[in-house]
């Protein structure tokens, strides 16, 4: 399957709650899921009103709504989550370290793009280094130490304008550091589960994945 080109919105219905993939616009601009509270499709309504999901399903839902949140396709998904169970530690929150020390979420993370689409683009069109040098990969993992920026001469694009122009200088997490000055981001320490601001029970996907 390829990666999801429709409505973004949409996808949040689906998971019946704003999964903010369009950016900034998110928090301004009214999200369909506020009038329609079903999910979309012809069965939507009938879904809303059946009572008791399956524990399958519900597992299923965990899974898809912190895949698109990340935008990612099952497989990139999928290979994160079996290098999860190898490394030390709770699978489930290595996951989500995983999902977020890729580059394109840092990029986002330091507000150097409005959203993670955006941010995989700036990465893609050679605009970012990493200690120095161009990395065009959006799943590449930055380390602690790493330091990751926009390269100057590419700092007046229209999209990374905008995203600087935005940006608030509290959002940066606290594992990640900030030089507003150079505008250069920095890995301080390996995020933990609670400096992943996400509303998602992880156990279900790793129980999901393990059947
Ligand atoms: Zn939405």
């Amino acid at each position: 399957m390829g990666r999801y080109t429709g409505p973004v919105c949409k996808l949040c219905r689906r998971e019946g709650q704003k999964l903010f993939l369009k950016g900034p616009k998110c928090y301004t601009e009214k999200c369909p899921v506020d009038r329609r509270t079903y999910p979309p499709g012809q069965h939507g309504p009938a879904q809303a009103r059946r009572r008791k999901q399956s524990e399958y399903a519900g597992q299923l839902r965990e899974k898809q709504k912190l895949k698109r949140v990340y935008g990612l396709q099952e497989k990139q998904f999928r290979n994160l989550f079996e290098l999860a169970v190898k490394q030390p530690g709770v699978t489930g929150e290595n996951l989500l370290v995983n999902l977020e020390t890729r580059l394109d979420n840092l990029i986002f993370r330091l507000g150097l793009a409005s959203s993670r689409s955006q941010a995989r683009q700036v990465v893609r069109h050679r605009h970012v280094e990493v200690n120095g040098r161009v990395v065009d990969i959006p799943s590449y993992h930055v380390r602690v130490g790493d330091e990751v920026a926009v390269r100057a001469q590419d700092l007046d694009l229209f999209p990374i304008q905008e995203a600087l122009a935005a940006r608030t200088r509290a959002k940066v997490p606290e594992w990640l550091a900030f030089d507003e000055k150079n505008r250069v981001g920095r890995v301080i320490r390996t995020p933990e589960r609670q400096d992943i601001p996400l509303t998602v029970q992880e156990q279900l996907i790793v129980e999901l994945y393990s059947k």
